[in-house]
């Protein structure tokens, strides 16, 4: 018998091989291919026009596991068109390592049983009846968007529908955009079902991966908490998908296979043919627009946790409130710091970028560090005494003589973290302080610092957007904004967006407890407006405005951008290649071929990068008509097109 095995590696097909063994469609095999042996899935289709004249091989043997499900291998199909990506990368995506896990004892599986406890906790009225509003899906596809105020228990409503799927004997997944939240978030979890729940993300070992996957794979683990990758598991019996923070633009993975995990869930969820629920505090534009299209329901909570409010906010105008030279934070900040520290109150002061200064230059040669790999100025970081390129992690020493004369004489432009922390000890010697950013929260032992913070035995925070990524402090009541001017600099169409959600988010970190919260913003910029959206109790006043925008500018989610990078180490070569290549591609493409240009970071890790960018219809036709031509398009070596469908990075 002929069967066709798609294998995990760059072909867009499956290969045909030949078998005794009696084989059905989800089957996994081991096959030999080339010199090796490699793990496949028996396909649903045959490679279309085979003209090569392979001699067939013979499948080596079946392993033992439940066999993919057809559906999935349906989502599997889809996903490799809708990305752009082969299919065999895209099975790579769920199999691990490339192999498939066979049947591991069910001792292990112990640790995962489900023993639902009765909690006590009781649902308020308004979160009642966001749970009926959720659950009115007889088990069928449908996208239910659950937007709830940051702090309005929206947790306590999902958990509560997927403890009713559970208890129905399915599966439930879900998605968390940030995997230093997931031990918090484990915590709560484990309080309200009384089990372990399975937590995937890259950080986990191998050994724990193969149980997880193993047992997902024959309905042993009936909950997974998971980071984007876990989307890819091979569910037995999927009956729920629930995506925290649906907003989050991490979701979308940028390196290696380009997919955007929150739309790919939908699709999951879809081919799956079982409920999904968005939730969120304010939702993506993209979301948004299908809400009011009428596609996806909706329900909110508005109240807060013990009826807390909202934080307050208030403008410090550094106009009227001189900073001495060399220091970031105001007098007038001080002063109200002072009084919300009295009150016991935790203090964040909050600033979006890491290390101490993003630019260091020599004030006699005037020459800066910059990366030697890519166009961008090194950041330094005092605390491990080096300067660091945050895009290829290139690392130097401080340490460099002047073409002038001796050595240079550095001085450091502008503020990171550390250096306002720096600042803060000096103004606040007798407190307890910690940066939070990812150099120093996403290790092993940060869960230490995560517990004093949580005490309050941390009273000063000096964090990035990291802390905005659902982070339950409770004796956090006052937020200074060091710099919003700077934080708003940006040259992308999301600019406006990514504002209104992190800054959206971040307040929604003050006041959780009931006791009142104030953020202050400091700015030289008296135009107001982007506080004033911010800041705003109705976040969907802003949406409204913004899709009006994008629709007016054909802009998505209006239309589909697809972005396609041209890297290569020659530059010259580079620039004639993209023109060549958009005329090539321009006579299947109806909308419009923008560029090329050279991309913002024109150099990235030793690679020069030109950007093209497709504007066309939302249409599955688009992908596949320009896939169909790509193909056909030969790049001289050592030239690499990256394809990027609804890119968010537009370095
Ligand atoms: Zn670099
Ligand atoms: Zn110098």
């Amino acid at each position: 018998m002929k069967v066709p095995i798609l294998i995990p590696n760059i072909f867009n097909h499956p290969f045909t091989y030949d078998s005794d063994l009696k084989l059905k469609v989800g089957d996994y095999v081991i096959v030999p291919f080339g010199k090796t042996e490699l793990t496949g899935v028996v396909w649903d289709e045959f490679e279309k026009k085979t003209n090569k004249n392979f001699k067939i091989k013979k499948i080596l043997r079946k392993l033992d596991v439940p066999p993919l499900k057809k559906k999935t291998i349906k989502f599997l199909n889809w996903f490799s068109e809708y990305n752009m990506t082969p299919k065999g990368m895209a099975l790579k995506l769920l199999l691990l390592s490339s192999t498939a896990i066979e049947k591991i004892s069910d001792e292990v599986y112990e640790q995962f049983k489900i023993d639902i406890k009765k909690n006590k906790i009781e649902l308020s009225k308004e979160q009642k009846s966001c749970l009926k509003k959720m659950n009115v899906s007889n088990q069928k596809f449908r996208v239910h968007v659950l937007q709830g105020t940051t702090g309005s228990g929206k947790t306590m409503v999902y958990f509560e529908a997927l403890k009713e799927i559970i208890n129905k004997g399915f599966q439930g997944l879900i998605l968390l955009p940030e995997i230093g939240l997931t031990g918090q978030f484990q915590n709560k979890f484990i309080e309200f079902f009384g089990f372990n729940p399975a937590i995937w993300h890259s950080g986990i070992t191998k050994k724990n991966k193969e149980i997880i996957w193993s047992g997902i794979a024959n309905n042993k683990i009936k909950v997974v908490i998971g980071a984007r990758s876990s989307l890819f598991l091979p569910f037995k019996r999927l009956g729920l998908i629930i995506v925290d923070e649906e907003h989050d633009q991490s979701y979308k993975q940028d390196e290696g296979i380009i997919y955007n995990a929150r739309d790919m869930a939908i699709s999951r969820a879809s081919f799956e043919n079982i409920p999904i629920n968005l939730i969120t505090a304010v939702p993506s534009i993209e979301t948004y627009d299908n809400i009011k299209k009428g596609k996806y329901s909706l329900s909110r909570l508005d109240q807060r946790y013990l009826n807390a409010s909202l934080p307050n906010y208030e403008i410090i105008n550094l106009n009227k409130s001189k900073l001495k030279p060399q220091s970031w934070i105001s007098k007038e900040v001080i002063e109200k710091v002072k009084l919300h520290l009295k009150k016991k109150d935790q203090v964040l002061f909050f600033l979006n970028r890491r290390g101490f200064s993003p630019h260091v230059l020599c004030n006699k040669c005037f020459s800066s560090y910059t990366c030697p790999n890519c166009t961008i100025n090194l950041v330094y970081h005092k605390n491990r005494q080096n300067l660091l390129c945050h895009y290829c992690g290139y690392k130097a020493l401080l340490n460099r003589d002047c073409s002038k004369e001796g050595k240079c004489n550095f001085i450091f432009s502008g503020p990171g973290v550390e250096r306002i922390s720096e600042e803060v000890r000096n103004i606040f010697p007798t407190n307890e302080t910690a940066i939070f950013s990812s150099d120093t929260m996403n290790k092993k032992n940060s869960s230490k610092t995560l517990e004093k913070i949580i005490n309050n035995e941390i009273q000063i925070l000096i964090g990035t957007q990291l802390i905005s990524k659902g982070f339950h402090f409770p004796s956090l009541n006052c937020i200074v904004v060091v710099d919003i001017d700077l934080s708003s600099q940006g040259h992308d169409l999301r600019g406006a967006e990514k504002n209104l959600q992190l800054y959206h988010q971040l307040s929604g970190r003050a006041g959780r407890t009931g006791k009142p919260a104030t953020v202050y913003f400091q700015t030289y910029n008296l135009d107001t407006k982007m506080i004033n959206d911010i800041t705003n109790k109705d976040p969907n006043i802003f949406l409204d405005k913004e899709l009006e925008i994008r629709r007016a500018n054909n802009l998505p989610p209006f239309q589909r951008f697809i972005a396609l990078i041209i890297t290569s180490s020659n530059e010259r070569e580079l620039e004639k290649e993209a023109y060549k290549f958009k005329n090539f591609i321009e006579s299947v493409v109806e909308g419009k071929v923008l560029g090329p240009v050279n991309a913002p970071i024109f150099r990235l890790k030793k690679m020069f990068r030109v950007r093209l960018l497709i504007r066309d219809r939302k249409s599955l036709k688009v992908q596949s008509k320009l896939a169909q031509v790509i193909q056909k398009f030969k790049f001289p070596v050592g030239m690499k097109l990256t394809v990027d469908v609804d890119p968010i990075n537009f370095n």
